[in-house]
């Protein structure tokens, strides 16, 4: 990995750039890429001392552990947006190992729903449990319309890309075409099923997003479910490969990627962004500054505090961050064949109302957990053994707000204190005994854990709230017209997350977006 970034601890950069990206996820990397293949020379600053954002992994003893990608959907399939886009950002060198017929499992006590892999298969399966003609009308309808919406909320996006008449013409069109089910996912289910256990199935990968049915919008829980419906795949060589496919293109066209590198402030002359200021107080300067830290971190606290702020002030009061959420990263000294590990994620949820299992869990932690995420890395990679032969790893993920953590939030890392760590270790149990419930035979061959919790989010990947997925999927994020490169500020530039959704898959999107404005070309017409 170290000859694909610099450590600014070590040298600083030097020469002339064409454009400064703070923050190296996927969002950063793959607008860094695109502006690369236009040639521009770009200058990537990350805080974290390993690149890669969300896509990192990080190393224990023997194990590795993926942070922030479990699966991703339409990778496989080459003539899709989502393909085309990495193979053009990794010049086509990222591999993908597919997760098989069965994607997600979803368990509500012991009763288990498999995600099966394609419409036909997902829909004759979950006939097959609501095997009642009104079910499986509502099956058919709720396909139907998530095609529908995910397909206008695609098509909205190319108002980003729009120029000239064209955008005059079709702008507002496409945009108002792609709210028209920005609507609670509740909302929209309820309108096709009374069925409240289907209703629940349906939505059983909420976690995807983070916000419960009562408060999701219909235009993510449609793009995520469509996003995966095709099938999961992980990549080969773990997530860590995502940035090392990517940065050789950025590098090859002379531009640098440094870690230990964090942004105080962006320097902004006249309204307009000129360049950044580093902690150690350094500057650097380039035409254009582009953020990848999210809406929220990048206006309250990159952004200089005079008049600047206050240009941002109502877009800040209109945005929530999404929640946060705690890890239990476990390794297991045998082999994933020893231990029969399977590809398909697990949810488990205790009850058929997930509205209120999160109501009942934020009003007393120690009520049921209401959603448990099992990811099994080393089984979904093929690559696996060659790196960590004899051993395994999972990762058990649960919701649980900053607040239930903010008391330490000024201790250092590692050093938080006893009742931080009783803390973890309670939920630590919690999430082993969980996993123990579904996968018995793991029990007394865990050999490490660790949890982190939103401090360590806040603390490496400089979420202030911990959040999991930028900012929220409500119905008023989507309603929202600034989420978009563009910002109040010349020359500064959003990309990420927050500019179109969460997941891999919107990180990479935001970055041909956002290349698009800064060079003022439809890249989108490259991606081919
Ligand atoms: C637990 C978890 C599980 C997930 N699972 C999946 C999954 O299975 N599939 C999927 O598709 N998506 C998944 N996601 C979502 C996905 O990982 C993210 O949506 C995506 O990676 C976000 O990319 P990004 O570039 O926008 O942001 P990030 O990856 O967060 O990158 C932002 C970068 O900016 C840096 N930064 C911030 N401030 C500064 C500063 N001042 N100076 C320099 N650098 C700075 C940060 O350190 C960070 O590296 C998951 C996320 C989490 C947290």
């Amino acid at each position: 990995m170290k000859h694909l970034s610099k450590s600014y601890k070590q040298e600083k950069p030097s020469g002339k750039f064409d454009a400064i990206i703070i923050g190296s996820g996927l969002g950063g990397m793959s607008t860094a890429a695109f502006l690369s293949k236009e040639g521009r020379r770009v200058l990537v600053l990350e805080r974290h001392y390993t690149p890669g954002g969300f896509t990192h992994v990080f190393r224990r003893k023997e194990y590795e552990w993926d942070v922030g990608v479990h699966y991703v959907g339409d990778v496989h399939r080459p003539y899709t947006m989502m393909a085309k886009m990495f193979n053009y950002v990794t010049d086509g060198s990222l591999q993908w190992e597919e997760m098989g017929e069965v994607y997600d499992k979803i368990f509500f006590g012991k009763e288990m729903y498999e995600y099966r892999k394609g419409e036909e298969a997902f829909s004759k399966r979950m006939k097959e449990y609501f095997p009642a003609p009104e079910d499986q009308k509502a099956i058919d309808d709720y396909l139907k319309l998530v095609r529908i919406t995910q397909k206008q909320n695609a098509n909205g996006y190319g108002n980003i890309i729009l120029r000239g008449p064209l955008k005059w013409l079709l702008g507002g069109w496409l945009r108002r075409n792609s709210l028209k089910n920005n609507k609670t996912t509740l909302e929209v289910l309820r309108s096709l099923t009374k069925n409240e256990k289907l209703i629940a199935v349906l939505t059983g990968q909420f976690g995807d997003y983070g916000l419960p049915p009562s408060q999701s919008s219909f235009i993510m829980h449609a793009t995520l479910f469509k996003h995966y419906l095709n099938g999961g795949n992980y990549p080969v060589g773990g997530s860590a490969r995502i940035y090392e496919s990517v940065a050789p293109v950025v590098l090859n066209a002379g531009g640098e990627v440094y870690t230990n590198a964090e942004v105080k402030e962006i320097i902004v002359k006249n309204n307009k962004a000129v360049g950044v200021k580093m902690f150690d107080g350094d500057e650097y300067y380039a035409p254009i500054v582009i953020s990848s830290a999210g809406i929220i971190t990048t206006y309250n606290t990159l952004l200089p505090n005079n008049e600047t702020k206050s240009k941002v002030q109502n877009q800040l009061q209109q945005v929530q961050p999404s929640v946060a959420h705690v890890c239990l990263y476990v390794g297991l000294n045998h082999s994933k064949q020893s231990l029969g590990l399977g590809k398909a994620n697990y949810w488990i949820y205790p009850s058929y109302n997930h509205d209120k299992n999160i109501k009942d869990y934020l009003e007393n932690p120690d009520a049921e957990l209401p959603v448990v995420y099992v990811s099994f890395p080393a089984a979904k990679d093929p690559d696996w053994e060659n790196r960590h032969p004899n051993h395994s790893t999972i990762e058990i993920i649960t919701l649980a707000p900053y607040e239930w953590f903010s008391q330490w939030e000024n201790n250092r890392w590692m050093k938080r204190g006893e009742d931080y760590n009783a803390l973890k270790e309670k939920i630590a149990q919690r999430l082993l005994n969980k996993l123990y419930e579904y996968e018995p035979s793991l029990k007394g061959k865990v050999d490490y854990y660790e949890l982190s919790t939103p401090l360590s989010t806040r603390h490496f990947v400089n979420y202030q709230c911990g959040e999991i997925y930028g900012i929220d999927h409500s119905t008023s994020r989507f309603a929202l017209d600034f989420l978009k490169p563009e910002t109040p500020i010349e020359n500064l530039y959003l990309t990420g997350q927050d500019t179109v959704t969460c997941g891999v898959g919107g990180a990479l999107a935001s970055g041909m977006f956002t290349a698009s404005v800064v060079t003022k070309k439809n890249l989108m017409k490259k991606v081919k």
